[in-house]
Formats: C-alpha cells, structure tokens, sequence
C-alpha cells in the first residue's frame, strides 16, 4: 500500500515538473502555431519589446527613427488604457503593435473565460489604436499551458516568442556592455530578440544602439514581426 502511494507521488511530482517545463517552453506548446525564430537562411532579424506602453515611448519612438528600423511592441491592454494617447504614436512612427494580454498575468491554471477576455479586450483596444494588419501574440512571462494555446489555435492565432533574450541573465541584464556582447553573439538569421524598455531598462535602452549598427553593418535588415514571418521557410 505504502509503495503505492510512494509511486503515486512520484507520478504526480514529475507530472507537476513536467507541466512547470512545459509552461516555460520557448520551443513548444500544446496547440497552436509557435515562432521561438524564424527558419530562414536570410539576414534579418525582428527587434521585440514588451510591455506598456507608457510616457517612455516618445523617447523610444525617437531612438527607434535615429537608428532607421522598425520595431515590434507586445503591450498590455491596461497600459493601453492609462496611456491611451501612445499607441496611435507607435503605429504613426510605422512600428508594429502585438498583444501580450490586458493585465499581465501569468497565463497558467486559468480559465478559458479568462484567457478569452484578456486577447479579445487587449485585442479591440489595439484596433482602437488604429492597427489594421493580423495580431500577433506573445504570452506573459513567456507562459501558457492549455486553456491559452488552445484558445489561440481556435482562432487561428500565432504565438511569437523569442530566442535571445540578454535580460534572462542578471549578470548581463545591468550592464549595457554586455547586453550588446551577448544580444551580438547570440543574433542569426531570422531571430527574435526580447528586451524591456517601458518601465526600466535602462541599460538596455543604451544597448540598442551599438546592438543595431553593428548587426547592420554585418548586413542584418531589421523587420517587424510579421515582415519576419514571411522569411520562414518550411521545415
Ligand atoms: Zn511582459
């Protein structure tokens, strides 16, 4: 009875490590289509920042343009809602906008109600913003489980993560320096690069600079999300 009940535990405990591994996945998920990069043997690359958007984006808006690129913003219904006047600035400056839910949580362990109301109010405010084009997804903290996935398999959705991610590490993340180093090292042909500028991030911000014009003087183009999923190739 007793080895019953130790195997039992076993089973739930690896079962719980592997839904935990499963919800942080970059490379996989239950449903759905999921971009961590873009196949491609092509040079570009899609520069991607989360959150907000807040009174930060001028400042970021004019960067954005001094480095001629067009970037990516996964922002968060509420932020749209505090900072209404914002997002109309980001798509004038010709930039992409992407939902990345309307209060930020993690999306694991929630109902399908839930996660419904988070993409389609976030969504209608980023058409009220004025963007036209298909969006893009991109989950908090990166995570999602089952009610997510399956919600945006349904309604043909495509989940946009990343595969560089300089910030991830807290060694790297206070020092601009080796932002740039580790985002330079770590950048290929179709990748999606993650970084937090709206709240914080200031040495990212400072990073951005030496981060573009050495990618593009390594002959990189610098696309939106969906510009970028147009160079998949099929695996
Ligand atoms: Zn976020």
């Amino acid at each position: 009875m007793k080895k019953r009940l130790l195997i039992l535990l076993a089973i739930v405990l690896l079962g719980s490590i592997g839904l935990w591994k499963l919800s942080r996945s970059r490379t996989y998920q239950v449903f759905g289509e999921l971009y961590p990069r873009i196949n491609t043997t092509e040079k570009v690359v899609a520069l991607t920042f989360d959150d907000g958007p807040t009174p930060r984006t001028d400042s970021i808006l004019t960067l954005l343009r001094d480095l001629d690129i067009k970037a990516t913003f996964f922002v968060i219904g509420r932020d749209l809602v505090t900072y209404a006047t914002e997002a109309p600035k980001i798509l004038a400056a010709g930039h992409q906008l992407g939902n990345h839910t309307y209060s930020h949580e993690r999306m694991v362990l929630k109902s399908y109600s839930f996660v419904k109301e988070e993409i389609e109010k976030t969504d209608s405010l980023i058409r009220k913003a004025g963007f036209q084009a298909e969006i893009v997804f991109r989950p908090p903290y990166g995570k999602r489980l089952f009610a997510l996935p399956y919600y945006l398999k349904q309604t043909g959705r495509k989940t946009i993560m990343w595969d560089v991610e300089p910030e991830s590490f807290s060694e790297i993340a206070t020092d601009s320096a080796k932002i740039t180093k580790h985002v330079l090292a770590n950048t290929k042909p179709g990748s999606i690069i993650l970084l937090h500028i709206m709240y914080d991030g200031k040495e990212s911000i400072k990073a951005i600079p030496p981060i573009v014009r050495e990618l593009k003087s390594r002959g990189f183009t610098f696309k939106t999300v969906t510009e970028l999923l147009r160079y998949q190739l099929s695996q």
